[in-house]
């Protein structure tokens, strides 16, 4: 069989459907696609390599999967302080440094992100639908060769008395039919648009239903912002009677296609709703953290996961595009929390950003395991580094000692985009010095203070 790259010799974590973990394992792939992945001398028998790699050097994963991240953060990481409260970090800083950038700067900070999540192992995202200026955050994620599915940002509750609510709710399902309708996804596209919901309460029922419909229709699926903090269910009870997961249970809109992000503050009944729907969580664990959210305190994930809702995970926002922190904290946080360490271990960490992801995104068939038949997406990570020795349990060491800085190599769709800690596709010194340049003018015009602990000089 002919293969283009045949990388060998590599402790392989495959995440197929036995769960094999090979030593001296070999992978080949051939265009886009596995097409064969076992022992070294089983597969050298398979197979003829216009390429080979030696692969000794390293524990192979599939690519990482992060659930939700906001990409045109990235340019202004580090800027708001920690101590802002929900709503203040919100509605106070987090939307107006949206909504002050222009499309270029968009297009630089989106394509930081991804850079950022290709460098450190993730090779697929799902965006948490605030995308301001979509071609041109399309163009730049697009351009880093990262797979992705991102939505512009959509809201269309009548905040402000006096507004029309059936034309703005009209206007959001327009603009969610023009994204899929620019972007389309259904035939395998590595980029493409999904019709994303801010969620919370920005959302009416309408325009909840209009998106599902649509998701339904184009093979693509939705996300929302729901429960980080108790203010949600609030809301939704004063509002509708039920809790937020109640309330779109009955709604009709949840289901196997969404995936609701955060998922904090839910009750039983929220997490027997979620159950019977299939509908998919995900949990940003830095965030949660970083927020004060008490998700160690109130979060129900275990719960969740005993009752057999699909949990996923992300970063959520700029602070890191790493995966593996989100994936650490996941595997600790309730542990400590329920005192009792068989809660999340690391293998079950490790399939929340793999399989299980592959899964909430309807790529179970095309990603998040290393199988023959699967896109080649892949991650080397160099165990000629002090995390890594000894190398006694791949699988554990993955989740509780190494990080995304040891990631070496990785392949998207079979083709190689990051090369020796270098990404392939695009200049990262030129990208580093334009993100300063432009991310130093931005928050400059934003008109929000600088605030740091100690005098900088
Ligand atoms: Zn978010």
């Amino acid at each position: 069989m002919h293969a283009d790259t045949l990388i060998t010799g590599a402790t392989i974590i495959t995440m197929d459907s036995s769960r094999r973990v090979l030593t001296g394992g070999a992978l080949a792939i051939a265009g886009d696609r596995i097409v064969a992945v076992g022992k070294a001398e089983e597969v050298a028998r398979l197979v003829e390599a216009r390429e080979v790699v030696d692969g000794r050097r390293f524990v192979m994963t599939p690519g990482f999967i992060n659930g939700h991240v906001h990409v045109t953060e990235t340019l202004f990481k580090g800027f708001m302080p920690e101590n802002l409260g929900f709503d203040d970090a919100v509605w106070k800083w987090s939307v107006p440094l949206h909504e002050g950038q222009d499309a270029a700067e968009q297009g630089l900070g989106a394509k930081l992100a991804a850079v950022s999540m290709l460098r450190t192992g993730t090779t697929c995202f799902l965006e948490a639908g605030t995308v301001i200026a979509m071609e041109a955050v399309f163009r730049a994620v697009e351009e880093t060769g990262i797979r992705a599915r991102i939505g512009k940002w959509v809201l269309d509750r009548a905040f402000v008395p006096g507004q029309n609510q059936a034309a703005l709710t009209d206007a959001a399902l327009r603009e969610l039919e023009a994204e899929l309708a620019a972007y389309p996804g259904a035939d395998g596209q590595r980029v493409a648009a999904w019709p994303l919901l801010i969620g919370h309460n920005t959302n009416t029922d309408a325009l909840w239903i209009g998106a599902k419909a649509l998701a339904d229709s184009h093979k693509a699926g939705i996300s929302a912002h729901m429960s980080p903090a108790p203010g949600d269910a609030a809301w939704y009870v004063a509002a509708t009677g039920d809790r937020p997961a109640v309330h779109l249970a009955r709604l009709g809109v949840l289901g196997s296609n969404v995936s609701l992000t955060h998922m904090v503050h839910v009750d039983d009944d929220e997490v027997a709703a979620l159950a019977e729907t299939g509908t998919h969580v995900i949990h940003c664990p830095v965030a949660a953290i970083k927020g004060a959210y008490g998700t160690s305190q109130v979060g129900r994930f275990p719960e969740m996961a005993a009752a057999g809702v699909n949990i996923w995970l992300g970063t959520d926002g700029a602070d890191t595009a790493d995966l593996m922190r989100p994936m650490t904290l996941m595997a600790g946080l309730f542990k400590d929390a329920r005192r009792d360490g068989a809660v999340f271990p690391a293998h079950e960490t490790l399939e929340m950003a793999t399989v299980n992801a592959a899964r909430a995104m309807g790529m179970r068939a095309e990603i998040g395991a290393l199988a023959v038949g699967m896109r080649a997406d892949l991650v080397l990570h160099d165990t000629d580094r002090p995390e890594w020795r000894p190398l006694l349990n791949a699988v554990s060491q993955l989740v509780w000692c190494a990080s995304g800085a040891g990631v070496h190599s990785v392949w998207v769709d079979g083709r190689r985009v990051v090369d020796n800690y270098r990404c392939t596709t695009i200049d990262e010194e030129k990208l580093f010095a334009e993100v300063q340049a432009a991310a130093q003018a931005y928050v400059g015009r934003s008109g929000l203070p600088s605030i740091t602990a100690w005098p900088v000089s």
